[in-house]
């Protein structure tokens, strides 16, 4: 008997916490797990796209809750899990998706932005998973994703704490599935090439960096965001048991080149 069909992928019953997951690409996450049947709960700092997001999830047939909360600040990864156990009594997949980008030239960059993209992008996705793992470790089972990019491989010269951060949190993702491998616990991360959003929208439309990048890109096109879906899906379910410590990159053949 061959323990595959569909329902391998299906992520029903299960719950997912997103951070940023009401808007840019986390909102695509959050649209991705509910499809296949998953509930969410989002946190982000305001209340943009959480109405949107929410029409979108219970059009699903899921339910969704909402959280206004810094993740930056002391003790939010308690406060956050927290809420997810009041609302739902359990908690089976994490997605590390908030994250920002600061730019400068590197003699002029500054002391507080270093310390406000490592403690977004780095530091809030340990102590989150770090609470999440105590939850997950007693259900015996579990999935935490971290978004990476291709920072997580390459430099970025105006970009220091970004890339620092996204590589930082290739290491977090290989420490933390060795450690919680023993507990059913799988952690793994995707890593966004060129995808067409907001944040990218000025780099698309550089005359030089615009088709720079383009020419850079073995497929020769940027991606959309809807491409993370199915890797998304595919990481979040039990498809994906046997996979742990990888960030699986979703750029259209970027890294190759
Ligand atoms: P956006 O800026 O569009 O969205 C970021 C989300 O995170 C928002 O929902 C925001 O909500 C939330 N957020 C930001 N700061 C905090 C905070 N302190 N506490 C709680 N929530 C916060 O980002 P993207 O969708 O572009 O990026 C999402 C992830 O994908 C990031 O990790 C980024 O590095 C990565 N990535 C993006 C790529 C792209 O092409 N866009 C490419 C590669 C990687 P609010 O402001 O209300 O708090």
């Amino acid at each position: 008997m061959v323990k595959f069909d569909q329902n391998s992928f299906s992520l029903k019953g299960k719950v997912a916490l997103i951070t940023g997951g009401a808007r840019g690409l986390g909102k695509y996450y959050s649209i991705a797990l509910s499809t296949y049947g998953a509930d969410i709960f989002i946190v982000s700092r305001k209340q943009d796209g959480w109405e949107e997001v929410q029409k979108i999830i219970e059009s699903n047939g899921q339910r969704v809750e909402f959280l206004s909360q810094d993740i930056t600040e002391p003790g939010a990864a308690d406060k956050i899990i927290n809420a997810v156990i009041r609302q739902f009594g359990k908690l089976d997949i994490l997605v590390n998706n908030a994250g920002i980008q600061l730019r400068n030239d590197v003699l002029d960059f500054k002391d507080e932005d270093w310390l406000k993209v490592i403690n977004l992008n780095l530091n809030a996705s340990y102590f989150l998973a770090h609470v999440a793992a105590k939850v997950m470790s007693k259900q015996r089972s579990g999935k935490i994703i971290n978004i990476g990019s291709m920072q997580s491989y390459r430099a970025g010269k105006r970009i220091f704490p970004y890339a620092a951060s996204k590589h930082g949190i290739l290491g977090l993702t290989k420490a933390y599935a060795d450690a919680l491998a023993p507990y059913n616990i799988q952690v793994n991360g995707l890593a966004p090439g060129y995808i067409m959003t907001d944040m990218t929208k000025a780099l698309q439309e550089d005359p030089v960096r615009g088709p720079e990048i383009k020419e850079h890109i073995p497929s020769g096109e940027w991606g959309v965001p809807e491409e993370l879906m199915g890797p998304m899906v595919f990481l979040a379910s039990s498809a994906s048991d046997y996979v742990t410590g990888v960030m699986l990159p979703v750029d259209g053949g970027y890294l190759l080149r």
